[in-house]
């Protein structure tokens, strides 16, 4: 296969968030009852006239400056003509010509950590068509139904120049577009809802050829799994083609996921010319430079830019940073708890939030927005500590209270009686007690061995009930020692 290279493009479908449909004020709830959101314009009757819905164009814009993309200033809506039972209009309202957004680029990172910039060739702003079932639950029927709630959602459609090279930069180019709308807040991208969903455009060519291979496209890719796995397999399945001497058909080819393998839609599915022409029932969109220029100025700080802030204002590492920017609401929670807790607690902040916050959330199947410990809480909880209130350890079961229970760590510290004991009075005589009951620990220290002074620490935690202060407690010991 080494005699290849791969040529990947990807055609990326997100659902725009807007409370009701692209043409038609229809609500756009997942997992509504079906065809309980339909009405005549979405349905396709005769004689409707559909009426654009401006959010939805505000949020494609959004999703074009966030890619760099330059925004055409009059674009129009296309036709594109097909016949399918989930799309009673038999045409699907679209752009061809002139989308909304063009010329755009995203950059993602390799694992070698290098960059690659990948270009946008265009995003356009189209309506879903509707959903056939022909299954209910585990039983195959013998009809099928359709769905029509789906039908004239908005979508925007995202296509790459064929950039990508491998399956892994296909991955990574998916997960940091996923990233940048969920930032832009154009899209949930849910997966799992059918609100981000992608295809693969998949050639090869020889190593030293300039032309492009014949592709193939690979629909039905419903994971990010599903898409490497689709890669890998048509990489494999082109390059056995080409090595014996045959040729690639250009076809549309739905990924089996249970099979692992790509297969040909029928021909008669595929074989499209839809004849794209203007919809007379929707006038040219004219966007005027006052309106972008208020989308431009709203955008917010991107993941790469908040990444880099995180690295050189907060001073984090590269992978801390760039875990914490993964999510948005991640990063604004991690935002918020500096915030509270003062810049120079970041890394604290950091390392609460990786190494226990996001643990437990994951063992209990929560995201951080529903996190029972609020960034202020965790703001205190960490200041009780740096001020030597409490102890690392009682910082933990404090923690563990505020996760199960909820709670204000200064009211738990002081019911739980965890209140550090820095008073060192009270230290020394437990020193002076532990000293008397370890002689062999003493000895030892006494005759070089340092380490010794740990099990003397260790007897005052436990008379204590862990309430010692540690360093001032090893700290006494040690002087009462070389006395
Ligand atoms: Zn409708």
């Amino acid at each position: 296969m080494s005699a290849y290279e791969t040529v990947i493009g990807l055609e990326v479908h997100v659902q725009l968030k807007t409370n009701s449909k692209l043409f038609c004020r229809c609500a756009t709830v997942f997992g509504a009852e079906p065809n309980a959101q339909t009405c005549p314009i979405c349905t396709g009757h005769p004689g409707v006239l559909p009426v654009l819905n401006k959010h939805a164009v505000e949020l494609l814009v959004r999703a074009g400056l966030g890619l760099g993309c330059t925004i055409t200033p009059h674009s129009v809506f296309a036709r594109k003509q097909y016949f399918y039972p989930d799309l009673p209009k038999a045409y699907q309202i679209s752009q061809a010509d002139l989308p909304l957004a063009q010329n755009g680029q995203l950059v993602i990172t390799l694992a070698d950590g290098q960059n690659k910039t990948i270009r946008i060739q265009r995003i356009h702003l189209e309506e879903d068509a509707g959903k056939l079932l022909h299954a209910i639950g585990a039983r195959d029927l013998d009809y099928s139904l359709v769905d029509l709630n789906r039908s004239s959602i908005p979508l925007a459609e995202c296509v790459s120049h064929p950039d990508l090279s491998t399956p892994e930069e296909a991955y990574a180019y998916l997960t940091m577009l996923k990233q940048i709308f969920q930032y832009l807040g154009v899209s949930d991208c849910d997966m799992e809802k059918g609100s981000l969903r992608c295809d693969a455009n998949v050639s090869l060519k020889p190593v030293a050829q300039k032309e492009l291979g014949t592709r193939a496209e690979i629909k039905n890719l419903n994971s990010f799994k599903a898409l490497k796995d689709a890669i890998y397999y048509e990489m494999k399945r082109q390059a056995e083609i080409l090595d014996g001497g045959g040729r690639i058909v250009q076809e549309t080819r739905l990924w089996d996921d249970a099979r692992q393998v790509t297969q040909a839609m029928r021909s008669k599915e595929e074989a499209h010319d839809y004849r794209y022409f203007p919809d007379p029932d929707l006038v040219p969109i004219s966007l005027g430079e006052a309106f972008i220029k208020e989308i431009r100025e709203s955008l917010p700080e991107l993941p790469d830019k908040k990444k880099l802030r995180f690295v050189s204002a907060l001073k984090l590492t590269e992978y801390d940073a760039s875990v914490l920017v993964a999510e948005h609401a991640l990063a604004d929670y991690f935002e918020s708890a500096v915030k509270f807790a003062g810049v120079d607690a970041a890394k604290p902040v950091c390392n609460w939030i990786t190494n226990e916050l996001l643990g437990r959330l994951n063992a209990v199947s929560k995201t951080i927005s529903d996190s029972p410990i609020k960034p202020e809480q965790l703001a205190k909880l960490l200041a009780l500590v740096q001020k030597g209130t409490i102890s690392g350890k009682a910082a933990k079961d404090v923690f563990t209270e505020m996760f199960d229970h909820g709670g204000d760590p200064d009211a738990i510290v002081k019911s739980k009686g965890l209140v550090q004991v820095g008073d060192e009075a009270t230290i020394a005589k437990w020193c002076d007690e532990a000293i008397a009951e370890l002689p062999k620990a003493v000895a030892e220290f006494k005759g070089g061995k340092e380490t010794a002074v740990g099990s003397l620490v260790g007897l005052v935690m436990k008379k204590s009930q862990g309430k010692a202060n540690p360093q001032l407690t090893r700290q006494l010991l040690v002087q009462k020692l070389a006395s």
